[in-house]
């Protein structure tokens, strides 16, 4: 029977983009615009909103990763010494993802998943990707990297480290180009040198000024929507709202961006100002005392004993500012891009809400509302469901069958990864699993969002629900859970027109 099921079906590639392959009532449309909740939150019960301030409240313009994938080239080459052939690469947009691992002794970047398995298909030495069967071999018969011991909780270690900042995308970049002309050139080396000397060079364009000076120089070019950080800064102090800032950035640099974004009176919307916070230390660490800056931004010996508004204070810690706030617990949201440095500790130790800033969610929405993709994955799941049925059959006729579902399954998997970004795919899933990028999202952040102004969308009152997705023991109960790709967006309709 379950060959001539193959045989009256037909293969994917006969379906058009409308036909009835997508169940009715399936909702495929999602808004870039909207907020996502992993923890149910409301917005009533938030009295204290803070922020980070790089791809927080200031959003930069890719043009900002090409100048800093140029700078650091040339630090490499005229600093470090590093063949001139490497001036030739010029930076390659979406070449890399956050959330990746790099193999620091092997010179590899690569996805992995929630499990700490090697996504097949995503490794890659240099610009080439590396066959699945040569990374069996490197890791020793498996794809799993055990993470605990090499990478750590936050994604840092001595072997494999986690790409987490967005400011890391040319520095991956820097490190694959200069790997493959090693290779390419039949040059020997060391990939732990060059992951120090690149990591170096990349923390010469940010230490030096260097960013700080073209942002400055070519605001208009570098800082994106900045009346919507405006509106939403707005929107909460008009609301009764108490607003502070936490960044690493420098004073001078936060304040040319926040006066260009909403005015030379920004001070007057916030509380409290953290300036070169040194987070995360400064959520962890209890020993750097607050110190604060005069209207000249010459750094003051006086001891703090209160914050307060209208004054900039550097350094600190989390233990000092709660102490000094009492701003404690549930009625603080807190938002950042970095989920570590922003978010984890506050999330793990000090029972702060936390939102993530993912600017990525508006490519990755983007695709997943296409009719290409929900095809794809409507046909992919409807396969995998009929091959569960058939493993069953151990006749001849039926296990062809089988791998040719198989082959047309893997052909499925690498077309919907490609759809993302052909190196990589999506930053949120592998092809079984959600990435060990999206399990550390949706267990240090209570919301998520493409970028701040998705907040508008919402009133003051607003609750964020998550929603009941059912576990694997658990029966789909919903319609907007049998069907995938789809999502129940409040006001969906209204929204659509928003942008
Ligand atoms: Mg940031």
């Amino acid at each position: 029977q379950w060959v001539d099921f193959k045989k009256r079906s037909c293969s994917f590639s006969s379906f058009l983009p409308g036909s009835d392959l997508i169940p009715p009532g399936a909702c495929k449309s999602l808004n870039a615009a909207a907020v996502y909740a992993n923890n149910e939150v409301n917005l009533a019960e938030v009295d204290i909103y803070g922020f980070d301030y790089d791809y927080t409240l200031a959003l930069y313009s890719d043009a900002l990763n090409t100048m800093i994938y140029n700078t650091a080239r040339r630090f490499l080459i005229e600093h470090f010494k590093y063949p001139e052939g490497i001036r030739k690469y010029d930076y390659i947009q979406n070449f890399a993802t956050r959330g990746l691992h790099y193999d620091i002794q092997k010179g590899l970047l690569m996805k992995i998943d929630a499990f700490h398995y090697i996504e097949p298909g995503t490794v890659y030495r240099g610009l080439s990707p590396v066959p699945d069967d040569e990374v069996l071999q490197l890791y020793g018969g498996t794809f799993h990297v055990p993470l605990q011991q090499d990478s750590g909780f936050y994604g840092k270690g001595p072997k494999v480290k986690q790409f987490m900042d967005i400011f890391s995308i040319p520095e991956m970049t820097l490190l694959a180009v200069a790997n493959d002309f090693f290779i390419t050139n039949d040059i020997d080396y060391d990939p732990v040198h060059l992951f120090k000397d690149v990591s170096v060079t990349i923390g010469m364009v940010h230490l030096k000024g260097y960013m700080y000076k073209w942002v400055i120089l070519h605001i208009y070019n570098f800082i994106l929507r900045g009346e919507e950080t405006d509106a939403v800064l707005h929107q909460l102090v008009t609301h009764g709202k108490k607003l502070f800032l936490i960044t690493n950035s420098p004073f001078s640099f936060v304040d040319k961006g926040m006066t260009h974004m909403v005015g030379k009176n920004w001070r007057d919307f916030f509380d409290v100002v953290i300036v070169q916070a040194d987070k995360p230390h400064f959520f962890t660490d209890c020993i750097k005392p607050f110190r604060r800056l005069d209207d000249n931004g010459a750094l003051r010996w006086e001891k703090i004993t209160s914050l307060d508004k209208g004054q900039i204070y550097k350094q600190g810690n989390l233990f000092d500012f709660l102490r000094l706030t009492h701003w404690r617990g549930s009625k603080v949201l807190y938002f950042g891009d970095h989920l570590y440095s922003d978010l984890a500790d506050l999330m793990l130790r000090h029972g702060w809400r936390t939102g993530a800033i993912v600017p990525e969610l508006e490519n990755e929405t983007k695709v997943v509302s296409t009719d290409k993709y929900a095809l794809n994955l409507t046909w992919l799941q409807a396969l995998t469901g009929l091959m569960e049925r058939l493993q069953m059959h151990r006749g001849t006729e039926s296990k062809e069958v089988f791998q040719e579902w198989q082959r047309e399954r893997e052909e499925l998997r690498v077309m919907t990864k490609n759809l993302f970004n052909p190196h990589f795919g999506s930053i949120f899933r592998t092809c079984h699993n959600p990435t060990y990028f999206s399990r550390r999202l949706s267990r240090f952040s209570d919301i998520y969002m493409t970028n701040l102004s998705s907040l508008l969308n919402y009133d003051q009152s607003y609750t964020f629900y998550p929603r009941r997705t059912p576990l694997q023991h658990e029966a789909p109960l919903w319609m907007d859970q049998l069907c995938t790709g789809c999502m129940k967006t409040p006001f969906l309709e209204d929204m659509s027109i928003i942008r």
